[in-house]
């Protein structure tokens, strides 16, 4: 067996030098991952990829990446850039694909089988990279490297590269004594099986509740197309004649927009907001405090006051105190504006003799009641124009203004499920640039939201030039009997926005594998594109009737430009809620015996969110603080001062002038990740970020 396995590993070792694939044929009984794929661009062979299969792959990703590992280890010539720091880089090759294909689908496509595996391998995943991040003898070489820096004349890449690296190991506890470092892999190992049980625990809660209505006259308000995808959705649920609402965002948001039936959109909103909260096996309330204690203590293990202090360290903010200062001033600006939203709203109630106050699961349709009257702008007056289609291609026809991509539709090739459509990106110049896979509309299989990832990311390690797989995942309105997928105003700027992480991961130009990335940046790349979305010049170019190809009338155009401070104090005060929540939990400095919804509330109470506004995210569903956005969800605003700011770029040349989209480009999108933050922003745009611009276009002046 020994002896096998260190064949593998030299094939393996042999082959990264000259092919970077995974081409090792003897290792496997029919295991795609273990095999050369023989598909079109090296692309996943998804229809051959089974979940049995992962398992053995991880376990095998571990043991190879472990023995590559020790050959750098024990070599015996003294520790250099290749052979330690650029080795490194190349080490799991095969546990980062398998781990790649096999989160892109229990994130999009999950099933019993999957979940069941992602609970058994999440603490052995946790205990490998610590194995890793512990080894004494990497780090001493990884450190011997380190300082030497100085005499190493090595290019900016990859001296960033060596000092986020070092960094990294001491992050991760290098430089811990034993029984300290002991205590660090039991938390490490804990946080990787909660974490796991909460996202499971919110699919299901997700999935778990149905409005089920029986009673036409309970549709009052609705429009037909969204009727007919209710009826749709109770036909597949086994409720054929019936209509049924869920909480996933598509089904749920036009519900609490124009249901005149007000007890039925409490009951909706209330399943919505209390999922992970209600006492049964499903709920999140527990495991977050857990996670948020475990964080205190492995902060404090790690030498920081607070779990805020060591995420954000890594981070553009770079401590707690800049965070807060930006959410404080942005809190202090948008509270007001909110409770004026919230006064126009009461007026409308009680003009119509509505006799109630505005409650939380009111907003919406009370929201847009005043769009309709202030701005006459109704959504359902925009859908025609927003076929997903045509939005796709807006966004294609943005890619290609600005950087000359163009697409094309690939038939044939395995996807990771078969909703899904792939296109092949071509560079200006004809040459491949990346594959790219869309995944539109939500399914039970997959969680909610939206998100980018990457089925693999691109490297040019020794001449060997690694292209990128792109992964976009939405839960957009679904088609309807013969009525093509129409999308909100919302989803629209969310496929923008999506795909703007997508060219952040197709134009990546950087010579090694590792990435540092940071959450309050890489929203930049994708918050900017949704400036364009809203472009008149844009929206006449891909906003067409999906009847008879008419481009969107100027009216609407201006409509909806006038319409664009239209409710932003609701939606900064339920994000800033959520923000400011995210950094009271990980600015705690002890543990403590949390009970979530007290906590929550009297934090609520104490910034003076009012009730008629829920945060956007509750404490059981905040995937976000449980991933990867932990202390980290105010990005999304850091970033909007970015892209703000950046986007006047733009504006004050034109809105595709190419001189400033080659430098987006090239200080930006081909670098991120592998150099400083605020560096790249000042080579771009010549000068720090300005809040200005944020405040301006949010109306928060
Ligand atoms: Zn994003």
């Amino acid at each position: 067996m020994k002896m096998r396995k260190m064949l593998i590993l030299v094939g393996c070792v042999l082959l990264l030098g000259c092919g970077g694939q995974i081409a090792d044929q003897s290792a496997g009984d029919g295991n795609p991952f273990f095999a050369t794929y023989n598909t079109e661009f090296n692309v996943q062979p998804f229809d051959r990829i089974q979940p049995e299969h992962f398992a053995p792959a991880f376990e095998e990703g571990m043991e190879r990446q472990i023995a590559e590992i020790d050959l750098i280890v024990g070599s015996p010539e003294d520790p250099t850039f290749e052979n330690t720091i650029v080795a490194l880089d190349q080490t799991g090759e095969l546990l980062a694909e398998v781990s790649r294909v096999f989160f892109a689908l229990t994130g999009s496509n999950t099933n019993d089988e999957l979940q069941q595996i992602q609970k058994q391998m999440s603490p052995r995943l946790a205990a490998h990279r610590d194995e890793i991040q512990l080894n004494k003898g990497l780090f001493e070489r990884v450190r011997t490297v380190y300082d030497q820096r100085a005499e190493l004349e090595l290019s900016d890449e990859q001296l960033y590269l060596l000092e986020n690296l070092y960094k990294r190991y001491v992050r991760g506890g290098a430089l811990l004594d034993d029984e300290d470092q002991t205590r660090l892999k039991e938390i490490n190992q804990r946080l990787s099986q909660v974490r796991v049980e909460f996202s499971q625990n919110l699919l299901a809660e997700t999935n778990d509740f149905m409005l089920i209505i029986d009673d036409g006259a309970d549709l009052a308000g609705l429009s037909d197309a969204v009727i007919d995808s209710a009826a749709g959705a109770a036909a597949r649920a086994g409720y054929e004649g019936k209509w049924v609402f869920t909480t996933h965002k598509p089904s749920m948001l036009p519900f609490l927009t124009y249901a005149e039936n007000r007890a039925l959109r409490q009951e909706l909103y209330s399943a919505y907001t209390m999922r992970g909260n209600n006492g049964n096996e499903h709920d999140n309330t527990k495991i977050v405090a857990e996670i948020v204690n475990l964080r205190v203590e492995k902060a404090r293990l790690l030498g920081y006051d607070t779990y805020a202090d060591y995420v954000l360290e890594r981070r553009m903010a770079k401590n707690p105190e800049n965070v807060y200062e930006l959410l404080n001033r942005l809190w202090d600006a948008s509270l007001p504006v909110a409770k004026r939203e919230l006064v126009e709203m009461q007026a409308i109630i009680d003009r119509e003799g509505g006799d109630c106050e505005l409650a939380s699961w009111d907003w919406w349709f009370y929201a847009e009641k005043l769009r309709k009257e202030k701005y006459d702008l109704d959504d359902n007056e925009l859908r025609p124009y927003f076929k997903l289609d045509n939005v796709r291609d807006g966004v294609f026809y943005v890619a290609n203004q600005l950087y000359g991509l163009t697409f094309e539709e690939i038939q044939g090739l395995p996807k990771p499920h078969p909703d899904a459509q792939v296109f092949e990106v071509k560079e200006a110049d004809g040459s491949h640039c990346t594959v790219i896979y869309m995944d539109y509309h939500p399914r039970e299989s997959k969680r909610q939201g939206a998100w980018c990832g990457r089925f693999r990311s691109q490297s040019r390690v020794g001449g060997t030039e690694v292209d990128p797989i792109i992964n976009l995942v939405c839960n957009f309105t679904r088609p309807s009997g013969d009525t093509p997928a129409l999308l909100s105003l919302d989803e629209v700027e969310t496929l923008f926005h999506e795909f703007g992480h997508a060219l952040d991961g197709m134009l990546s130009d950087a010579t090694y594998k590792t990435r540092f990335s940071s959450s309050d940046f890489s929203e930049l790349p994708s918050q900017i594109m949704e400036h364009w979305a809203l472009e008149p010049d844009v929206m006449r170019q891909y906003a067409k009737h999906y009847q008879t190809g008419e481009p969107i009338p100027d009216e609407l155009i201006e409509k909806i430009t006038n319409s664009k401070y239209f409710n932003q104090g609701f939606n900064q005060v339920e994000y800033l809620a959520a923000s400011l929540l995210d950094m009271e939990y990980h600015t705690l400095k002890e543990p403590l015996d949390l009970d979530v919804n007290t906590f929550e509330q009297a934090y609520f109470d104490r910034i003076g969110l009012i009730p008629e506004i829920e945060s956007r995210y509750r404490t059981p569903y905040f995937a976000h603080i449980v991933g990867g956005y932990a202390a980290g969800y105010y990005g999304y605003i850091w970033s909007g001062v970015l892209d703000n700011d950046a986007f006047e770029a733009f504006k004050e040349t034109s809105i595709f002038d190419q001189e400033t989209a080659q430098r987006f480009r090239t200080k930006i999108l081909e670098v991120n990740g592998t150099a400083g933050f605020m560096e790249m922003y000042t080579d771009f745009r010549g000068r720090e970020p300005e809040i200005e611009p944020l405040l301006r276009n949010r109306g928060l002046q």
